[in-house]
Formats: C-alpha cells, structure tokens, sequence
C-alpha cells in the first residue's frame, strides 16, 4: 500500500516527493544521492571578540538544501557518521571552506579564521593530518588561521585521537574543544595538550544568567583558562545581557543569534561589510 503510493506521489507531484520519502526509506542511499547532486553547502556564523566587537572568525556549519527545505545537520549528521559518509563529505567541507575563507582574507578580511566541526570518526583516520596540509596548500589558507571543532567526549574515546591532534598542532592548525563542560576533562589536561580554544556551551551562559553557582562555576573557568593561556568562547549568546556578561568575564570571543545566524556565503559576506564591528552599545 504504501509502495503504491509512493508511486502514484511520484508520478503527481515529481521527483520531490520522492526525494522526500525515500529519506525515510532508503537514508543511505538519499545521502548518497544528495552528495551526488551538490545538495550539501556551507554556511558560515560569525564570531566576535568581546573586547572590541570585531569580527575574528567564522564557524562552518553544514546544510543540505533539496528541493522541499532546508535540513539542520542534527538531523543527518548521525546518518553520516553511522555510514561512513562523513569522512568523504568533510573533506568536501575543508576544501570548499578554505578556498572561501583564504579569498575573504585576501579581498577585505585579512584575520579571518575558521572553524570547522570534526566528528570523531575523522580522528581515527591516520592521513588526516596529510590530508590537511594537502588542503590548506591548495587553498593558500595558513594553518594558524584553521581551526578544528572536536568534542571532549571524541578527544577522550578515539583511539587515535590525541595522536592525530598533535599533528596537528604540530603544523600549526588549531585545536577547540566544543561542547566543553559536558565531558569529564580538566582544564589542566586540556592545557597540557595545547588546547588553543575552549567553546563554552550555551546552556552554562543560559543558566549563568539566573543561577548564582551556575555563574561562579561558568566564570571560574573562563577565568583559569585565561590563566592557562587558553582562549575561551561563549555559545549560544542570544541576549545583551549574556554579551555583557561573558565579556565581563573576560570571555575572549562569542558567537550566537543575537550577534548573527549561520549564512550562506555571499549573504555572510554582506552582512560581514555592513556590520564589521559590533560594539556594544549596537547591541542593546
Ligand atoms: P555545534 O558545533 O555545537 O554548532 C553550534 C550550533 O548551535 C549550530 O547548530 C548553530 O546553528 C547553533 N547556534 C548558533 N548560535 C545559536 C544561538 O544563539 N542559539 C541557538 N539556540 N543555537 C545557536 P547547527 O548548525 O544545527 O549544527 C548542529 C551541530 O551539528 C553542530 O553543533 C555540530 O556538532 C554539527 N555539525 C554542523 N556542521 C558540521 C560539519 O560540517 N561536520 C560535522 N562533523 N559536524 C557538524
Ligand atoms: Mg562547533
Ligand atoms: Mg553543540
């Protein structure tokens, strides 16, 4: 019955329909398919300094745009992952991502760095580090302006892990441990592998605004890891009152909806020139 339907969908409503149920029937293969037909793109959220408002960098995030919608990497991510598709598409993602950043460097924003997610697959792949030289030198991007987004929880589990991330470090790419606070590291391990960045989830800044040990606890890490020489970013900020907070805390950077979405490239860029510095009276 429902095999019947799906055929009598595809022949009223075309290929669309299709593409849409057989998400749900046939996942790997629609990935597949969708990788095939460049449906996956890159958008880009800003991040800023606190102490100036300036704009310092962009994350990458993905998204798979076809023909109904446009899908939220939470929903395939995992798909990605389970079926190994991850590791293709992330060199897709690294090599499109640096040519775009290295060209915003050249023409009007020469610090721009980025950040791009991991997942811990990536980490149990040996060429990784090869396979990152490979693209920066293609792109033209310097090593110190890439940055690599991965979990404590990928950190901590990859066999291969701590191993590929010191390569890494070696040629000078840096390293964030996203999702800090939900894992079991301590800031002392962290310094001793040479963290550069540690990215402060959302739910510490939300709760820090309402919770008076939520907001010891959450600006006692800002303020060891400043003193460990590592730079702390805030998630997530959606209000001034959290802009403010975290840039009293002496939070070096921070990255939400109240600064700027997640864009796709060319309407990143304009808002990138419209707004360049966001001080923060703008903010209020
Ligand atoms: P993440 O690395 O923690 O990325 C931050 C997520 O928070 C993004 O969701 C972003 O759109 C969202 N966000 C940013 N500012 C705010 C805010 O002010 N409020 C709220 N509520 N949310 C905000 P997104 O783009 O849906 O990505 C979800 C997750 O998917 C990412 O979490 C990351 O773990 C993963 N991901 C995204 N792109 C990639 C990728 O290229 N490769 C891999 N391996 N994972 C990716
Ligand atoms: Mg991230
Ligand atoms: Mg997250």
């Amino acid at each position: 019955q429902a095999k019947h339907q799906g055929k009598n969908a595809y022949r009223f409503f075309g290929p669309e329909l299709d593409t849409y149920a057989a998400r749900r029937l046939r996942p790997e293969q629609t990935l597949r398919d969708a990788i095939e037909r460049r449906e996956f793109e890159i958008h880009y959220q800003p991040q800023l300094k606190t102490v100036d408002g300036n704009l310092a960098g962009v994350e990458a995030l993905l998204r798979w745009r076809n023909p109904q919608e446009i899908i939220q990497p939470g929903e395939f991510i995992p798909l990605l992952e389970d079926t190994g598709l991850i590791t293709q598409l992330t060199d897709w993602i690294l090599g499109d991502a640096c040519r775009q950043i290295a060209a915003w460097r050249a023409a009007d924003f020469p610090d721009l760095t980025l950040a791009v997610n991991l997942s811990p697959l990536q980490l149990e792949q040996p060429n990784l580090a090869d396979s990152l030289r490979d693209t920066l030198g293609a792109s033209g991007l310097p090593p110190e302006a890439l940055e690599i987004e991965i979990t404590e929880h990928a950190l901590l589990h990859a066999e291969q892990g701590q191993e590929v991330m010191n390569q890494l470090r070696r040629q000078g790419i840096r390293l964030a441990i996203d999702d800090f606070g939900r894992g079991h590291l301590s800031l002392a391990y962290l310094h001793r592998f040479a963290v550069d960045t540690l990215k402060i989830e959302r739910g510490f800044i939300r709760e820090a605004m309402t919770d008076r040990d939520s907001a010891n606890t959450t600006g006692a890490v800002i303020a060891l890891a400043r003193q460990l020489g590592i730079r702390t970013l805030a998630k997530g900020i959606e209000t001034p009152e959290q802009w403010h907070w975290v840039s009293d805390q002496g939070c070096d950077m921070a990255q939400g909806y109240l600064i700027g979405k997640p864009l796709p490239p060319d309407r990143f860029i304009d808002w990138a020139t419209n707004q360049r510095v966001m001080t923060l009276e703008s903010l209020d």
